[in-house]
């Protein structure tokens, strides 16, 4: 059932049978509803208190608590605008003629505020130009150089013919007059406080996107790893050159219009990348916890788990959700690279497509055009959410997670997105549970034997965000629950 219950709370009932367990998907839908109106802008927490119990509602049980807070700060978009200063050596997008494998030139280090001197080391198919900061340990570089060179080749393969038929049937440029593309190297690349493994720099002129990447020198990264990372910054430079080329009129633009979207559709990208290298399906209700001997068969299984399922945090947390979208739409006809293309361009679009500068299509117009006119975007999180917690557990085939098998069942001590709270009506219970704005979450209700009386009560946090602290404020909350027992 779902249903959305009168602002800030709801008590309904579950008939008693003894041993029936229950997975509940929640969801504070007040961000998507916004992004109907305006561009998605982040909200404060929100906070859900569950109460179960098995005696008739009313009645004051003895409260057995569990509370669950907010997952700890994810890391922002690695994604850097650049402006133009208009100095020569600013940017490499004034850059004026090709750089030559061996050449030393000056860059500005944008940590440091100085001009550094870099080095050719390597240029691959004529175009992209691997150059290195020469103020680092160059026995580590010697090491993770060679990864490099293998993982290119990957990205070469899988991902650029999926980049370009997704985004933009173009090669990314950092300048018009060199016609080819920097990857700098760095020993470290601390942006904001946050050390970044990559990082994806854009500067528009007039009616081009030039982009560059930085890559951090990162020993523990192997070939797969680096693939990833490469397909995903590079992802980024194609996101920018799709919004550009689809920007209003004089308008400016940038690289998406949200964090899920601009950074879950960067990981769909790099697992697709990932997962065609090692010729999985992505379909094959795959044994994540046994995979197949090979890292990127490794690869693909750690990435089962859609991080901690705090959708609008974006990277893997988002990809799980987008990556259902694609196999919903090829189980509807298209083809995997259609889908992906569809998903990818609705990501970075948002929701219904405004990132306050241009109107696109928008995720929820290109879903509704492949799967339905009912589509939900709301519905679709709070279903995903329950392929999560009910994979393999019902026989329902709206709620099975058809890339992993027992997707929820992760080992202790691992990360992964595990259930919020496990309510039982036998010992009158109650869980607190703060999550990301636009973020599903899920419970698992256990009952006792006297059916289940289920409370729920929803507020948004704005606790820090003024001083004196507001009350709290009673919200919609949407959710939805399937037995899996
Ligand atoms: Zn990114």
């Amino acid at each position: 059932m779902s249903v959305r219950p009168a602002a800030g709370s709801l008590t309904c009932r579950l008939a008693a049978e003894a041993g029936a367990e229950y997975a509940l998907a929640v969801l504070d839908p007040g961000a998507i509803d916004a992004a109907a109106l305006t561009w998605e802008y982040a909200l404060s927490d929100y906070v859900v208190t569950l109460t179960v119990g098995g005696a008739p509602a009313g009645a004051a049980p003895s409260l057995n608590a569990q509370s669950v807070a907010a997952s700890e700060a994810q890391p922002a978009s690695d994604v850097v605008e650049v402006e133009h200063t208009g100095d020569p050596l600013d940017s490499p997008a004034e850059r004026d003629r090709p750089w030559t494998v061996g050449e030393q030139f000056r860059i500005l280090d944008p940590y440091l505020g100085t001009y550094q001197s870099a080095r050719v080391l390597r240029i691959y198919d004529g175009t992209f130009v691997v150059a290195w900061f020469e103020q680092g340990d160059p026995t580590r570089l010697a090491q993770w150089l060679p990864r490099l060179d293998s993982a290119f080749p990957v990205v070469r393969e899988h991902a650029f013919p999926l980049l370009r038929g997704t985004f933009a049937d173009a090669v990314p440029r950092t300048s018009t007059r060199s016609g080819q593309y920097l990857v700098l190297l760095r020993d470290s690349l601390v942006r904001d406080g946050v050390g970044y493994v990559g990082l994806a720099h854009a500067e528009a002129v007039g009616d081009t996107a030039f982009t560059w990447i930085e890559l951090k020198v990162d020993t523990a990264y192997q070939t797969t790893g680096l693939a990833s990372l490469l397909a995903h910054e590079m992802t980024h430079s194609f996101q920018r050159m799709y919004t550009h080329a689809t920007r209003g009129v004089r308008a400016s633009s940038i690289t998406g219009a949200t964090l899920w979207g601009v950074e879950g559709g960067a990981n769909l990208l790099s697992y697709e990348t990932v997962r065609r290298y090692a010729g999985l399906p992505l379909d094959g209700n795959y044994d994540w916890r046994a995979p197949d001997a090979g890292a990127a068969a490794r690869h693909v299984a750690l990435r089962a788990q859609p991080a901690t399922g705090e959708f609008t945090a974006g990277y893997d947390n988002a990809m799980g959700f987008l990556r259902r979208l694609v196999i919903q739409s090829a189980h509807s006809g298209s083809t995997v690279d259609a889908a992906v293309r569809t998903v990818a361009r609705g990501a970075v679009e948002g929701w219904y497509g405004y990132d306050g500068i241009t109107h696109r299509a928008g995720l929820v117009s290109r879903m509704r055009a492949l799967l339905g006119y009912r589509w939900d975007p709301v519905e679709a999180l709070l279903d995903w959410t329950l392929s999560h917690a009910a994979d393999d557990l019902t026989d329902n085939p709206e709620f099975q997670d058809r890339t992993s098998l027992r997707v929820w069942d992760i080992p202790d001590g691992t990360t992964g997105w595990r259930a919020s709270a496990t309510l039982t009506s036998a010992q009158a219970s109650q869980a607190r549970v703060e999550r990301r704005y636009g973020s599903p979450f899920f419970a698992y209700l256990l009952d006792g034997g006297n059916g289940i009386t289920l409370g729920i009560t929803a507020y948004r946090n704005l606790e820090g965000d003024q001083i004196p602290s507001p009350p709290p404020q009673p919200i919609d909350i949407r959710w939805k629950l399937v037995r899996i027992r």
